[in-house]
């Protein structure tokens, strides 16, 4: 039997587990319940189990049967603060909390990958390690660095690592994935500027934040526009402003929030340093003050590791009833990539999109819906390449 027919034998149970998280969805670092139902899963299936590793992180180890590689194998857990507007049997339940970004599926396919797993113990060549992580969505410190500071990637050190992530524009069926640099690094920023406010028929007396903050939102796209490479994939949104409460007054301050994605080092250095520099001058030329902060611990780029990818595609080409495509860089941002600076590896896509069954919106979005038919897919694509790379 191929590993997708076995799949198909457990796919109740994958779309079981599913549905039990999708209706109870927790946010980022609180994930309890569900780290509890990973922790029983995997002791049922006589994994061993360590629960608490970096939060409500859980690692899974289970040692093959022969020598071989150690093999690493994420999922994450977290949902998002989106009030669920799909009409489902399972809808969530948890009011104003939803698995819009499809984690939830991520655990039913990495269990199932477990189960899968747990029937070849004795051929799998070396050991598998499962990463069921917290708090992707968090943006800043995330799930991953605490995890791997409480030493998921060490003893046995992981020489493969892998993580898949359902995706709502890609169709049903296919996986898709980049060798080298795939998703973004993001740079959140803050900037408050600091002026002197008055009435709004004597600006003259003012330092009117609100002007300068429309100078500055013209002229910091200007990065994207004139300072980097234009063929470079970059990119600067100004994605919140607040000032000010009434028509006749000119406020104190305003405070502008943005983020910048950049898939290289030096790009990301120079666009830095030229929202600094702009920042600076426009505040100095209207005589007022500033804070500009970027925020600390941003996720890194997610790099996909050329020699592995290029094999990690070979594995999934021969997942029948599937296909593989090679995708473009893209400017969101995954702390999977923290993962990937410790170990060769991969970030792969499997593709929801079904018109027929209304699975059309995206990702984060209220009425975001999985096809469930891909699921098996995607847990007998995380159970192969445990198989084949423990042979590398
Ligand atoms: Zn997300
Ligand atoms: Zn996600």
């Amino acid at each position: 039997m191929t590993l997708v027919q076995e799949a198909k034998q457990i796919e109740p149970m994958i779309i079981e587990i599913r549905r039990k998280i999708h209706s109870e969805p927790e946010l980022s670092f609180k994930e309890f319940n569900t780290a509890r139902l990973v922790a029983k899963k995997l002791r049922e299936l006589g994994i061993e189990v360590k629960t608490n590793v970096g939060g409500n992180g859980v690692l899974g180890t289970m040692v093959g049967g022969q020598e071989g590689k150690v093999v690493a194998l994420r999922a994450d857990m977290d949902a998002l603060p989106v009030t669920e507007d799909v009409d489902l049997p399972f809808k969530s339940k948890n009011n104003g909390v939803m698995h819009a970004c499809g984690h939830d599926t991520h655990v039913a396919m990495l269990l199932g990958a477990a189960t899968l797993l747990s029937r070849h113990k004795k051929e799998i060549q070396g050991t598998v390690k499962f990463l069921f992580q917290p708090a992707e969505e968090d943006g800043g410190i995330g799930g991953a660095k605490p995890m791997i500071e409480a030493g998921v990637m060490d003893s046995p050190k992981v020489d493969y690592v892998f993580g898949l992530h359902i995706w709502s524009e890609m169709p049903s069926r296919t996986f898709g994935t980049r060798p080298g640099p795939f998703m973004a690094t993001p740079d959140g920023f803050e900037i408050k500027i600091l002026g002197k406010g008055g009435h709004g028929s004597r600006p003259d007396q003012t330092i009117d934040p609100i002007f300068i903050s429309a100078q500055l939102i013209n002229a910091l796209q200007g990065v994207s526009s004139r300072i980097i490479n234009p063929i470079e994939p970059f990119v600067l949104s100004v994605c919140s402003i607040q000032s000010g409460t009434t028509d006749n007054v000119i406020p104190d301050k305003a405070t502008m929030m943005g983020t910048i994605r950049t898939l290289d080092e030096k790009t990301r250095r120079r666009a830095k340093q030229s929202v600094r520099q702009i920042t600076r001058d426009i505040c100095a030329a209207f005589g007022a003050k500033y804070v500009l902060e970027f925020k600390k611990d941003a996720y890194p780029i997610t790099y996909n590791d050329e020699k592995v990818t290029k094999r990690v595609i070979e594995v999934l080409g021969t997942i029948e009833g599937t296909k593989t495509n090679e995708l473009e860089v893209r400017l969101g941002a995954e702390d999977f990539s923290r993962f990937l600076q410790r170990a060769p590896g991969t970030f792969y896509y499997l593709g929801t999109r079904n018109e027929k069954k209304g699975c059309v919106f995206p990702n984060h979005s209220s009425k975001f819906k999985v096809d469930e038919d891909v699921l098996k897919y995607g847990a007998a694509s995380l159970a192969k390449l445990a198989l084949e790379f423990g042979k590398e």
